[in-house]
Order: C-alpha cells, then sequence, then structure tokens
C-alpha cells in the first residue's frame, strides 16, 4: 500500500469502517469484502459490507454474507447514515466511482478517510491510501498482500481464506486466464495453508447450479452463439423474454460469455443482455485485443484488458447493431495473430 505507514497509524485505534464494492458483486468483490471485514473486526473495528445491488445467491456461503448490507434504491436513509458516519471507507474491487451507482457521490463527499484496493484499469484519484495493481489477477490477493504487509497473516482462518481463495479461484476463471501466474498460485497456496478448502469452495462456486441455468446454458450454446469468422468474434444477445422463460437470477448469465472465446480462433467475444435497468454487455478477449478500450470508448464500461463490461441505453437488438457496426474498426487486431 502507498503511504502504509499513515495507514497502518489510522488503523491503529478502533474505527467505523465501510467497506463498499461494485454493483452486482463478483466472488471476488464480496470474497476480498468479507475477507477484509473479518480481519478488520479482529482488530477491533466496526465493520460494515455494503454492496449497491443483490448478488447471485451462490456467493450466500460466505462467512459474513448474513451481515451485507444491500443498498435500496427507494430506501438510501440506512447506507447513507452509514457512509455519513464512518471514519474509513474501503472501495474493493472497482477503480472509478461510477461503478457503485448512488452510493458514489455518498462516498465521494463522506468526511471519512478513503481506501482504495483494486486491479482494474485507469483509476479514479479520490483516495487517501492505495493498494491498486493492474497485474494482480483478483482483489482478494491484494487483501491478502495488505494483511501481509500489515504482519498479520497467522490471523487469517479458514473463513477468510474461503472468501479470499474463492475471489482468486473466480477471477482467473479456476486458474486458467493469462493472469495466473507464480505469485497468484502461491497466494492461493498460502490461503489453503491458512485453512481454505479449495474442493469445498470451487463446488460451493461453480457446482450449485439450478437446473434452469444449466437449460439457459444450452439453450444459449445451441440457439444464440453466433459466430462471425471474418472478425474471429463470437456473440449472444439474450432478451428480456428469454431470461425469464430461463427464469434467470441474478448470476445465471456469468461465465456465458466465456463460451464464445472457447472457440477455437475467437478473439473478441460478447454477450448482450436485455436487464431491467439498461442492455448491459459483457466483453471477453485473447492477447492484446483491449476490452477495456472498447467498453470504454463505446459503450460507458470498462474493466481489465481482456474482459470489461459496459452498458448501452438502445434495446438489445439495436446495441447489437451499434456492437457490429464498430467491429470494422477492430478488424485489424482481432485479425492479425499476436499470440
Ligand atoms: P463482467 O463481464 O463479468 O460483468 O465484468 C468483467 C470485468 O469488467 C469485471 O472486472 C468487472 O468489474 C468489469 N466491469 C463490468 N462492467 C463494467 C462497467 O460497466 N464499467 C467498468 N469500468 N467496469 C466494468
Ligand atoms: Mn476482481
Amino acid at each position: 500500500m502507498q503511504n502504509l505507514q499513515a495507514f497502518e497509524e489510522y488503523i491503529s485505534e478502533p474505527r467505523n469502517v465501510v467497506i463498499v464494492t461494485h454493483v452486482k458483486p463478483d466472488a471476488d468483490a464480496l470474497g476480498s469484502s468479507l475477507g477484509l471485514s473479518a480481519y478488520l473486526k479482529k482488530k477491533k473495528h466496526n465493520v460494515t459490507v455494503i454492496t449497491p445491488s443483490d448478488y447471485p445467491e451462490f456467493l450466500d456461503w460466505m462467512p459474513g454474507n448474513k451481515d451485507v448490507v444491500v443498498f435500496q434504491k427507494e430506501k438510501p436513509g440506512p447506507c447513507e447514515t452509514l457512509i455519513q458516519q464512518s471514519d474509513l471507507i474501503f472501495c474493493l474491487d472497482f477503480s472509478t466511482l461510477n461503478r457503485i451507482n448512488e452510493l458514489g457521490e455518498m462516498v465521494r463527499n463522506a468526511s471519512a478517510k478513503k481506501a482504495l484496493i483494486d486491479h482494474h484499469l485507469e483509476p479514479e484519484n479520490f483516495a487517501d491510501f492505495i493498494k491498486w495493481d493492474d497485474g494482480a489477477a483478483s482483489t482478494a490477493q491484494l487483501i491478502y498482500l495488505l494483511i501481509k504487509e500489515l504482519g498479520d497473516v497467522d490471523m487469517i482462518d479458514a473463513d477468510m481464506a474461503d472468501c479470499l481463495y474463492a475471489g482468486i479461484l473466480t477471477d482467473t476463471g479456476g486458474f486458467r486466464h493469462s493472469n495466473t501466474n507464480y505469485t497468484v498460485l502461491h497466494i492461493a497456496s498460502e490461503l489453503v495453508r491458512q485453512g481454505a478448502n479449495p474442493y469445498s469452495v470451487s463446488k460451493l462456486v461453480y457446482e450449485t447450479n439450478s437446473l434452469e441455468r444449466l437449460r439457459l446454458l444450452g439453450f444459449v450454446l445451441s440457439e444464440k452463439l453466433k459466430v462471425l469468422p471474418e472478425y474471429n468474434t463470437a456473440y449472444m444477445v439474450l432478451n428480456a423474454d428469454e431470461l425469464k422463460r430461463f427464469a434467470s437470477q441474478t448470476g445465471d448469465t456469468e461465465g456465458l460469455v466465456n463460451y464464445g472465446l472457447s472457440i477455437k480462433g475467437i478473439r473478441l467475444s460478447v454477450m448482450i443482455t436485455d436487464r431491467k435497468d439498461s442492455v448491459r454487455l459483457s466483453l471477453r478477449s485473447l492477447g492484446n485485443f483491449s476490452v477495456n478500450d472498447l467498453a470504454r470508448k463505446h459503450f460507458e464500461g470498462g474493466g481489465h484488458r481482456n474482459a470489461a463490461g459496459g452498458q448501452s441505453n438502445l434495446t438489445a437488438e439495436e446495441t447489437l447493431q451499434k456492437f457490429l457496426s464498430i467491429l470494422p474498426e477492430y478488424k485489424d487486431p482481432l485479425t492479425k495473430a499476436d499470440n
């Protein structure tokens, strides 16, 4: 952490702490928040984890889950109070305050000190304490490293280790993505030493599908997945009726976009989903092709070079047309071999 000494000093007395993570939190977002929360509680701080929205049911097993406060648009008061009364706000697994919706301005305007711990590209400059590394595969590993910097690795118990391990596991796609390296595997093994159970975490995260979710996967692969060989690109569009037909819950579409990228020769995969508030895009790429740049430029989004998201105010079909119309701009990088 930059200015570690000042940070250490600040947390040397009990503080009111809020931990906030990005909208529709995934296992890294929630796992790093609950792992850090458990650590700070052991250090005698008063800690609340706030999420800007709900999150998938397959994360409910995480120890500490029942104490998470989910922000409600119709009733912003409780979160507003927590944020206003806090001394320290941790922002985990996002790099710009617009990723936490309505909470963004509350956090910006709060008198609390702010700490950013994250691995997304192009961080906004709002924090007093920063631990940011776009070379890190996950925020969870940065939490581990922070605890280590503070000399407290031995305080990591099995519950905390499971939360952090889950973040690393999922942000590396099960230790398969190009962000998997020595550091990642080393930290994962340190967490196992502290009590994380790789088998049970994998089972809880990857093998608790509902039957509808599996049916949705089958439907998407057989009916919705399209390929544009001239652009080495795959795409899928899911409209609201289809999501309803498969009783799609938060998180059910997570990971579907990766199937496009698993096709030999495909360098870019996009999934467009018609969500209640807006149309969402989920993008994945191989090698040097930056979906962060594409999402930032055309779809008010961002993320990492090879995994990003965005949104659009058009209909799902119009969003697809927009996506198809910008592809020629990227023809060269999509077809020129770099890996
Ligand atoms: P996913 O496609 O799984 O929703 O997101 C892929 C990556 O991009 C994640 O690291 C996620 O945090 C990030 N991401 C998703 N949507 C957005 C967005 O709208 N803006 C930004 N800046 N990042 C996003
Ligand atoms: Mn992450």
